[in-house]
């Protein structure tokens, strides 16, 4: 029986589509590796790593067993005065792994959550030290942090949900958005609008929450290192927290572990969830230091008021733990560096384009940003003709394959997005000679 397309399409809401006039949904069976397969039997090569998420390949034996093991124990039990070994396991895994001074995990359903929840901790931080006036956020415009409200309060006023939900999201302060490119110089106006915020702002200010290198789904922007290093200066003078939505960026992915070490800083709350369990189960994790976990702690109410109903739900810590050993075993450098140089060469050709604005590439991300917004529909329906999965947004077309991606397959990839880009902006992509 094949899956019905129809009852889909009159009951299912799809991420960001409208029931009236839905995009087409391709039905997909199966995955394995890097491939993604059809219901009709074709196999698409994956660019996207289901959003971030799908770091080491679909149905990997390793993961797979994992979740199977795990829910011969058992599947889910509540968190509320219980404990358990995938739990403890993943916090002590994850300790190890991010920049230095964050001691405890906070486990969450979903990267928004993780958001909500570093906010609440920066909240109550400032509440538990005697200073409720610092209970604002500054963020930077084009950033992405989730759709939940708060979250969304600090997604860029323009491109967001602000203006439809203008009585409803918390008005936030808002730095403009770096200029200063990943590998140029930092920029003097970059450093002067963000120290001027800071200087006028700081005794309302609970925390600053930024996306580190890469601004991820507001634009896929890569800024500049120093950026960061400034972030964290000004956090330390003017006594504001600092939030890593790491949600994206997290796990090699920008070509470091984490992409504040690309500017060898430590924020106070760190954000993690997609990659963490290579793409198999919703969970994200939110982590603090010592001094935001003290400041909870000295409130009138010193517990974090917060708890998921399936907090820390022991399927997704197993298959976690071992995402993250596979990450240990050190792989991924190699693999993002050689995802990264193939991306760079194969994309290269884009520049020529009369449609191309921009082409750049970090780690295993390449963006080519196109001058008009892209036919959705139309430019996902080349790409499935030419055998690659690759979802569009606005003018960008990107991709961010699973690591474990074959030179081969990454070529498909490339070949698709060049055919794309240099034909015209939206349709009449022809397939690729045998592809
Ligand atoms: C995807 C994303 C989120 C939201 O995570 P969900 O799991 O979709 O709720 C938050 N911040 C960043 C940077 C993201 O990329």
């Amino acid at each position: 029986m094949s899956i019905d397309r129809e009852f889909d399409r009159q009951h299912i809401w799809h991420p960001y589509t409208s029931l009236s006039k839905p995009l087409p949904v391709y039905p997909v069976v199966s995955a394995h590796g890097c491939e993604l397969m059809l219901e009709d039997g074709r196999a698409l090569v994956d660019g996207t790593s289901s959003w971030w998420a799908a770091i080491h390949g679909y149905n990997h034996p390793e993961l797979n067993q994992a979740l199977l093991a795990q829910s011969k124990k058992m599947s889910h039990v509540m968190f509320g005065g219980i404990t358990h070994q995938p739990a403890v396991d993943l916090a002590k895994l994850l300790l190890q792994m991010v920049p230095q001074g964050l001691t405890k995990v906070f486990f969450a359903d979903s990267g928004s959550i993780s958001v909500e929840v570093a906010i609440k901790m920066a909240l109550q931080c400032w509440l538990g030290l005697g200073q409720p006036e610092k209970s604002r956020l500054l963020t930077i415009q084009k950033g992405y942090h989730g759709d939940t409200f708060a979250a969304m309060s600090v997604c860029d006023p323009v491109d967001g949900m602000h203006s439809m939900f203008k009585h409803q999201i918390i008005p936030q302060l808002f730095a403009p958005a770096p200029q200063s490119q990943f590998d140029g110089d930092f920029l003097a106006e970059d450093e002067q609008a963000l120290t001027a915020l800071f200087e006028k702002h700081h005794q309302h200010l609970a925390a600053f929450i930024l996306e580190p290198i890469l601004q991820g789904a507001g634009g896929m922007r890569f800024y500049h290192p120093d950026y960061l290093k400034l972030a964290r200066k000004l956090c330390d003078q003017y006594q504001v927290l600092l939030i890593a939505d790491e949600i994206a960026t997290g796990f090699g992915r920008t070509g470091k572990l984490f992409a504040c070490q690309h500017a060898d800083i430590s924020p106070d709350i760190i954000c993690l969830g997609k990659a963490l369990t290579g793409g198999y189960l919703t969970l994200a994790a939110t982590l603090c230091n010592d001094k935001v976990a003290d400041g909870i702690a000295k409130g009138a109410v010193p517990a974090l008021m917060h708890g998921p109903t399936y907090m820390a739900n022991p399927l997704a810590c197993a298959v976690a733990v071992k995402s993250l050993q596979l990450v240990r075993q050190n792989q991924w450098p190699a693999q993002v560096a050689a995802i990264e140089l193939q991306l760079k060469n194969e994309l290269e050709p884009c520049r020529s384009s009369p449609y191309v604005a921009d082409v750049r590439v970090l780690g295993a991300i390449g963006v080519v940003e196109m001058k008009q917004n892209v036919d959705v529909a139309a430019m996902q329906k080349a790409f499935v003709e030419l055998g690659v999965w690759i979802r569009p947004f606005g003018k960008l077309l990107y991709i961010m394959p699973p690591y474990v991606i074959g030179r081969a397959q990454l070529s498909k990839l490339t070949s698709a997005l060049c055919l794309a880009c240099l034909d015209t902006p939206t349709t009449r992509v022809q397939a690729l000679p045998g592809a």
